[in-house]
């Protein structure tokens, strides 16, 4: 099976397969094609090649036979026609809306997108005149009531991060197409593997392959995939002339993370329903964030549009920040990183890292309070984690008196 598009063979199947071509090495692993640019046999089959008259590779800024593996196989693995790669997750999201955007348009996004994405739609897009409105999670007649008729995109993660609140794609893709507007999902935190976002309506899936894709936390990297020629062809052309592409390295290391994405997601799933299911019985815990409870207000939602709830687990502790990072301070198998979807487990006091720049106010409103942990589960026994966790609980009452 070679640079395979095949759907009617399963997911699993399309992980290790899709987007192969074997040279005459007849290699049975991909190769990382380590070139800037590529010869031509002769001065008529350049210029041909240059035009664009002759298909084939001029230059890796553009086209690489790595990074097309690494396209090729995110595309079969999300149902889409077209990726684009980029150098980060952020190279993406920044390309896509200057690709797609211009002065006059207007976006509307979740307001509990990842933070990076927050600053450049509220800090930098403003500056070529593309007006951006936030608005909640949740509930879609909030999106229905912003739109304008100058709105081109509608931009959102589910679930989000740190609160695990679900989108409703389907509504959301409904309203988008009602306004003539495009719908964009970033699929970071449930991957192929969990979510489809195209089956539900989206029109631009937006990953960071810095996460679940590679899932190993080595690479940084990024994608644009969508089933609608003119968005791809826009994305394409940013790329090739404003330069976030991926290197061929990255697109190497995220394709063998791929090779393993469906049975980590299912490992680390239910993983962290194991975690989650125990937080929840845990004096010092006053609440616990995850779709996977039927607790969890839009868990019908979580249920239908998402085949397994995935691996971050958020939870509030009684006694604020100084329980909270007492915790942080005394786990051993979860390190202390920003970054999620590694094999290792992390964790994250948001309040005064990922969400630190918020002033007090603009956190509050976001329901991000001092008490609150979010860990990103990995692939280590379940039981040890279990067994950390409750040392780190084990003095907590002693230290912040807990409210009753
Ligand atoms: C990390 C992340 C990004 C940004 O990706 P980078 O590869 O770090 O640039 C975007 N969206 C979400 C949901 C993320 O978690």
């Amino acid at each position: 099976m070679n640079d395979t598009h095949d759907t009617s063979v399963g997911f699993a199947t399309l992980a290790v397969r899709a987007g192969q071509v074997r040279t005459h090495e007849g290699e049975h692993s991909e190769p990382i094609f380590t070139t800037s640019s590529y010869v031509f046999g002769s001065a008529a089959e350049a210029a041909a090649r240059f035009s664009g008259a002759a298909p084939g590779n001029v230059y890796s800024r553009f086209t690489n036979p790595t990074v097309r593996a690494f396209e090729t196989r995110l595309a079969a693995l999300e149902g889409a026609q077209r990726c684009v790669a980029t150098a980060s997750g952020m190279g993406a999201i920044s390309g896509m809306t200057l690709a797609l955007l211009k002065r006059g348009d207007h976006l509307l996004a979740s307001q509990s997108v990842f933070g990076a994405t927050v600053q450049w739609f509220e800090n930098w897009l403003p500056r070529y005149g593309i007006d951006v409105t936030l608005v909640p999670q949740s509930p879609p007649e909030a999106w229905a009531a912003a739109m304008r008729p100058n709105t081109r995109l509608l931009y959102l993660e589910s679930p989000s991060n740190p609160l695990m609140e679900i989108a409703d794609i389907t509504a959301l893709g409904a309203i988008a197409r009602a306004g003539n507007a495009w719908l964009a999902v970033d699929n970071c935190f449930c991957t192929p593997a969990l979510q489809r976002p195209f089956e539900l309506g989206a029109d631009i899936v937006i990953h960071s392959a810095t996460k679940y894709l590679d899932g190993q936390g080595r690479i940084l990297g990024g994608a644009l995939l969508t089933n609608d020629s003119g968005i791809a062809d826009a994305m394409f052309n940013f790329v090739r002339t404003a330069g976030p592409s991926m290197s061929p390295f990255n697109a190497w290391v995220a394709l063998k993370g791929m090779e393993t994405l469906n049975i980590r997601m299912q490992a680390q799933s239910a993983a962290a329903a194991r975690i989650a299911d125990w937080l929840v019985q845990q004096p010092v815990v006053e609440h616990v964030y995850f779709p996977g409870l039927s607790s969890h207000p839009q868990f019908d939602l979580a249920q239908r549009q998402q085949s397994a709830p995935g691996a971050i687990v958020s939870f509030e502790l009684y006694g604020g920040r100084a329980a909270a990072w007492h915790v942080v301070d005394h786990l051993r198998h979860f390190s202390i990183t920003a970054n999620l979807g590694d094999t290792r487990s992390t964790v994250t006091h948001p309040a005064t890292t990922t969400h630190g720049r918020l002033s007090a106010a603009a956190r509050d409103a976001a329901g991000i309070r001092e008490g609150l942990l979010r860990v990103s589960i990995g692939l280590e026994d379940v039981g040890d984690l279990l067994a950390d966790l409750a040392n780190a609980f084990a003095m907590l009452p002693e230290i912040t008196p807990t409210e009753p």
